[in-house]
C-alpha cells in the first residue's frame, strides 16, 4: 500500500473514532523525529489512533531524562524492529503528561478532557515476569512491530514517545493529574516513581530504618524525598556538588555528606552506628559501589539506581560475607508511580524543587543541551507545548 494512502486511512478513522467526543483531534501532528545519532528534526507525523485499552493523549509538557540523552547518541536502550531506533521515523520521549484526547474502544477508566501522567512501560501481559507484576522486565522488551506483535509497549523506547503532539497509550500507564498539580510537576511522577520503586518493591523499605542515597541526580533527589516520607530514619544524601545537596536537604535529607570534605563510609558509620540498613547507589561508579557496599550493615541492601556502561570492580566478597542483598533496579514497575503520585499529590514533598528550565516544544534541541551540559545547574529540564517564547526559565 502506498505510503500516501495507508497514511489518509489512519488520518480517516482518527477522525471518525473522535466524533462525538467533543475534541477535534487533528490528522497530522508535528513529532521530532530521530534521524542519525544526535539528529533531531521536526516533522509532520499521522496523529496515531488508540486500539482496545488505549487513549489518545495530547502532550502537554515533556521532561528530558538522562536515557533520552544516551538514546539519541547509541540507541539504546531504545529497540525499534528489532535494532537501534536510527532512521527508522521514530519518536523519542517518555517522562510526558497531557490531556486525554481520544479513547480507544472499551476504555470507561477515563474521559475526554482528563489530564493525566505516564509512566513508560506497559508489558505484554503474557511472559512469566509480567504475569508476576513484573512489566518492566518484560521478556517481550521491544517485540512489537510489523506482525510480530507482542503487545509489549515502552512509549519513548520501543514505540512512539512524547517529544510530539499526540501519543497513545495503554490505561495501565496512564495516572490522573491533581488541578493544582503544574505540568512540569506531573512530569516527574516517573522519575519519583522510579525511585518509589527501589525503596520498596526492591528494598522492601519500612518505617525507622537508615537509609543513604548516593548521587543527587533527578533519580536520587527523589529517592531522598521518597525515603523520608516513608518514615527512613535517618536518611543520609552523599553527593559533591553542594547545590544540588541543598535541594536534597529540603527533600528531606537529615544529613548531608560531601565525600570532597569527609570519609563518607566512617561518616555513614558514624551516623547509623554499624552501617546504613539500605543504600541506593545512583552514580554507579566504582568508588560509589564500594562505598555503597562498605557503609552498608550487616544484613543489609543495596539498589544500583544506575547503569555503569563499563564493568565495574567491587568488594564482592565484602557483599557476600555480610549477608548484602545486591538490587539491579529496572524502570518503574508494579504500579509504583501510582503510589509516587499519591505522595506527590498530598504534598508530602515538593517534587517541582528538581525541575529546572522550561522551553517551547520548538526548542527542544536547545532543552537537551542544557540537560546534557547542565547549563545554569539545569537539573530536570522540561519541554512545554504551551509555552511560545524562549529562555528556559521556570
Ligand atoms: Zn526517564
Ligand atoms: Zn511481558
Amino acid at each position: 500500500m502506498p505510503d500516501d494512502l495507508s497514511r489518509n486511512q489512519n488520518a480517516h478513522s482518527a477522525k471518525t473514532r473522535t466524533a462525538g467526543l467533543g475534541e477535534q483531534v487533528p490528522e497530522t501532528m508535528q513529532a521530532w523525529v530521530l534521524g542519525d545519532p544526535g539528529e533531531l528534526t521536526l516533522r509532520d507525523k499521522p496523529v496515531p489512533t488508540p486500539g482496545r485499552a488505549e487513549v489518545l493523549v495530547r502532550v502537554d509538557a515533556v521532561a528530558i531524562c538522562a536515557t533520552d540523552l544516551e538514546i539519541l547518541q547509541y540507541g539504546t536502550p531504545a529497540m525499534i524492529e528489532g535494532g537501534k531506533p536510527f532512521n527508522k521515523n521514530f519518536t523519542p520521549g517518555h517522562e510526558y503528561m497531557g490531556t486525554v484526547a481520544a479513547l480507544g474502544p472499551g476504555v470507561d477508566q477515563f474521559a475526554v478532557g482528563d489530564r493525566v501522567t505516564v509512566e513508560v512501560h506497559a508489558g505484554c501481559g503474557q511472559c512469566k515476569r509480567c504475569r508476576m507484576g513484573m512489566y518492566t522486565s518484560c521478556h517481550n522488551y521491544g517485540q512489537n512491530y510489523g506482525d510480530h506483535d507482542k503487545g509489549h509497549r515502552a512509549n519513548g523506547f520501543t514505540t512512539d514517545g512524547g517529544f510530539a503532539q499526540y501519543v497513545v497509550n495503554n490505561v495501565n500507564t496512564m495516572i490522573p493529574v491533581p488541578d493544582a498539580m503544574s505540568d512540569e510537576e506531573a512530569t516527574l511522577v516517573v522519575t519519583a516513581g522510579t525511585s518509589m520503586y527501589g525503596m520498596t518493591e526492591l528494598g522492601g523499605l519500612v518505617a525507622g530504618e537508615s537509609v543513604v542515597v548516593i548521587g543527587p541526580g533527578p533519580i536520587g533527589l527523589l529517592a531522598v524525598a521518597v525515603a523520608k516520607s516513608l518514615g527512613a530514619s535517618p536518611v543520609i544524601l552523599i553527593g559533591t556538588r553542594d547545590s544540588r545537596n541543598e535541594i536534597g536537604r529540603k527533600l528531606g535529607a537529615d544529613y548531608i555528606i560531601n565525600p570532597k570534605n569527609e570519609d563518607a563510609v566512617a561518616r555513614v558509620k558514624e551516623l547509623t552506628g554499624k552501617g546504613a540498613d539500605y543504600v541506593v547507589d545512583c552514580a554507579g561508579n566504582e568508588t560509589t559501589v564500594n562505598q555503597s557496599v562498605h557503609m552498608t550493615n550487616r544484613g543489609g541492601r543495596i539498589c544500583l539506581a544506575a547503569f555503569p556502561k563499563s564493568a565495574v570492580n567491587f568488594d564482592l566478597g565484602a557483599l557476600a560475607v555480610n549477608n548484602i542483598y545486591l538490587y539491579g533496579i529496572r524502570g518503574e514497575g508494579r504500579s509504583a508511580t501510582h503510589r509516587a503520585m499519591a505522595f506527590m499529590a498530598e504534598r508530602r514533598f515538593d517534587a517541582g524543587l528538581v525541575h529546572s528550565h522550561t522551553f517551547p516544544m520548538d526548542e527542544l534541541p536547545t532543552a537537551l543541551k542544557y540537560a546534557a551540559e547542565r547549563i545554569d545547574d539545569a537539573l530536570k529540564v522540561v519541554v512545554s507545548m504551551h509555552k511560545t517564547t524562549s529562555g528556559g526559565d521556570k
